[in-house]
């Protein structure tokens, strides 16, 4: 078929996001680790930091690897360039029409079919009727990488094959300390958007007062959002269009692993706009948000069922001081997704 890549920003780009793979993503992407590790990080992960923010940390470890740490500027420049596919970059989606069967993009690229993959504010998505802020419930981030010094790194007790993860103690959110080759990445997401700077700042005087990472760090945080799979619902398709990644919502509401899920829905949709077979009609496209389905379970059995928040606390304290909990649901099953087959 013949492709082409729109995105607004030139690549290779930043992405806000702590860069954590897990070996499924290794595997649906068929990545040669080792032609990939030979110019770019690729940091084995076998252990894991855990607790709540502003208790004791308790470590898990793996005989083997269990993830890999990437650098989403070096990881997407890869995936882009190996994909084969032409490329319009530094080009944002700014028009959108629709007649006779075709769109228009940018009042210049013509094509049938248009796949939404922009991300949480997708324009695409919009286009399709998401109301981002409005309705949707979606949890908001900020994130720092940064190269270290040499002094940055003699004061960093973060290792790096474990990273580490602080739950808030209401559970609505986690911060993490992820160190990368000679990068670290600082960040904490919540559900909702009140209170986030915060946040942010009083889990960084956690980290310096533990003394794991340096007093030094840059203090330009970077913002962005995404929505859990199954607490909040986007139209995934209409005639001649499909959404997938962020920008139909798919990540994980347990860890926020999204790039797991923006794989695997790429693709299930390529497989089935492959035997769509030129037709791109809604009823066609249906097979698309079926398999979504079959793959990530329905919307309608992840909704509700919460825990009462002070409950939530109590035993948020107790759970993540038990060295079995932590293992084998935190880290197993929500973290790692052991139980989870890959596509
Ligand atoms: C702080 C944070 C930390 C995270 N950490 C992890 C993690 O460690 N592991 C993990 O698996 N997931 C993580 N996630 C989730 C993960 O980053 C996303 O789920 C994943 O990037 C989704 O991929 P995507 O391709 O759908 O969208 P994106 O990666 O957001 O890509 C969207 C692309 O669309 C382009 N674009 C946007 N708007 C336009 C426009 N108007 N016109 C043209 N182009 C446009 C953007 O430039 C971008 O290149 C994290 C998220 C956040 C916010």
């Amino acid at each position: 078929m013949s492709v082409v890549v729109l995105d607004q920003a030139p690549f290779p780009r930043d992405k806000v996001c702590a860069g954590w793979i897990t070996p499924a993503v290794v595997r649906a992407l068929q990545l040669d680790t080792t032609d990939y590790a030979r110019e770019r990080v690729l940091q084995p992960i076998t252990a894991f930091r855990t607790g709540l923010i502003h208790g004791s940390g308790l470590e898990t470890r793996y005989p083997d690897t269990v993830s890999f740490g990437i650098r989403r500027r070096e990881f997407d420049d890869y995936l882009l360039q190996r994909s084969g596919a032409r490329t319009q970059l530094g080009q944002a989606l700014k028009s959108l029409d629709r007649s006779g069967g075709l769109w228009t993009v940018n009042g210049a690229i013509k094509t049938p079919l248009l796949i939404g993959a922009g991300g949480h504010f997708c324009p695409v998505a919009r286009f399709l009727g998401a109301k981002l802020g409005a309705t949707e419930a979606a949890v908001t981030a900020k994130e720092i990488e940064f190269e270290m010094s040499p002094e940055q790194r003699a004061d960093c007790r973060v290792r790096a094959d474990t990273p580490e993860l602080y739950f808030c103690r209401d559970l609505k959110g986690y911060g993490w300390c992820f160190r990368k080759g000679g990068y670290l990445n600082i960040g904490l997401g919540r559900e909702g958007n009140q209170g986030l700077s915060e946040a942010i700042g009083d889990f960084c005087d956690f980290l310096r007062e533990r003394g794991r990472i340096p007093g030094n760090i840059p203090d330009r945080f970077h913002g962005h959002a995404y929505l859990q799979y199954g607490r909040s619902r986007r139209k995934l398709l209409d005639d001649g269009v499909l959404l997938v990644g962020d920008a139909a919502g798919l990540a994980y509401p347990e860890s926020g692993e999204g790039i797991r899920p923006a794989v695997e829905s790429a693709l299930i949709a390529a497989a089935a706009v492959v035997e769509a077979g030129g037709d791109y009609r809604r009823q066609t496209l249906e097979t698309y948000a079926g398999r979504l389905r079959a793959r990530f379970g329905s919307v309608s059995a992840k909704a509700g069922g919460t825990v009462p928040e002070l409950l939530r606390s109590v035993l948020a304290s107790a759970l993540l001081g038990s060295h079995w909990f932590t293992r084998r649901v935190v880290l197993d099953r929500w973290f790692l997704r052991a139980h989870h087959p890959g596509l």
